[in-house]
């Protein structure tokens, strides 16, 4: 049987088939380029398929992003599909939460993995409600669209939200994308590709083996920070960071409500689990600015 490996993946670029600025074929070749491993194209409401034969990678993930604006609402309302077969029709439901859970319902129904993707956090909706939401097995924590990156700093930070959903019980994979738009112009102001990605440890790189680490949660999210080891256990949670010079790193271990029960700095960290803390997860920050962050571990 294979060894299993890290493998790196985007899941959520736009092409020409809707917002975005490049035909797909072109998106594809950008991937490539950066060294991803696997590319899932999220277009508006369609599911794109780059012509010619499928690349040698990235591996190409079939996605959508359905997305469906609602009478009266200052708001669009959006969801990420992971390995759908077909495009998904966007559900329209009465106000933002019924959508959303219309809409994750019908991406899991069509055999996609759903997450919640970051623009519809924006203000004329209560963000604190998200964690009402069932079956989205993955939500951005981080979106590299210059108008998400990390909430809304008045308000509100995805991560905050991500600790409510798991404080809530949801069981939740927090994800890292670029939400890429933009491939003929770099700058701050667009959304480029190669920011934000995940990390998943698939025994070889197929659709099957990807869709259940993501699934599972056997991955984590990055903006730059690499892990060379990552054990989850039941009893304790340790990792290795990549060292990039001169670079130093900060690891924070997190609980339920978001607390931190421990901070280590050094490119090695380890949590043993006591009981009590709800999840264990952790978040790593190098003195740069990019981070890090693993999957939550349930603890009673
Ligand atoms: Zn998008």
């Amino acid at each position: 049987m294979a060894r299993s490996e890290w493998f790196k993946i985007c899941l959520h670029a736009h092409t020409t088939e809707s917002d975005g600025d490049e035909p797909p074929e072109r998106v594809v070749e950008w991937y490539r380029q950066l060294g991803y491993d696997c590319l899932v194209i999220t277009d508006h409401n369609l599911v794109t398929r780059p012509s010619g034969g499928p690349p040698l990678k990235p591996l190409l993930i079939p996605g959508e992003e359905v997305t469906t604006m609602l009478d009266g609402e200052p708001v669009a309302v959006y969801v990420n599909a992971v390995g759908l077969r077909k495009t998904v029709e966007p559900t329209v439901k009465d106000g933002v939460l019924a959508t959303l859970q219309a809409n994750v319902d019908a991406v899991v129904q069509a055999g996609g993995i759903a997450c919640l993707t970051a623009p519809y956090y924006r203000e004329g909706f209560d963000h604190h409600s998200l964690a009402g939401i069932e079956g989205a097995a993955l939500m951005d924590i981080y979106n590299a669209h210059p108008n998400n990156v990390l909430g809304d700093p008045r308000t509100f930070s995805y991560e905050d939200l991500w600790d409510e959903a798991l404080t809530a019980g949801r069981r939740v994979f927090g994800a890292a994308t670029d939400d890429a738009h933009n491939y003929r112009e770099f700058s701050a102001d667009n959304a480029n590709p190669g920011r934000a990605w995940v990390m998943a440890r698939c025994r070889g790189l197929t659709e099957d083996s990807v869709m259940e680490a993501l699934g599972s949660g056997d991955f984590y999210a990055s903006t730059g920070v690499g892990l060379t080891s990552l054990e989850s256990e039941s009893d304790s949670v340790s990792l290795t960071i990549e060292p990039k010079k001169p670079q130093t790193y900060s690891t924070a271990f997190l609980g339920r409500g978001g607390k931190v029960l421990c901070e280590q700095h050094g490119t090695e960290a380890s949590y043993r689990i006591q009981g009590g803390e709800g999840y264990v997860r952790a978040r790593v920050t190098s003195s740069w600015g990019a981070r890090a962050w693993t999957q939550p571990i349930p603890v009673d």
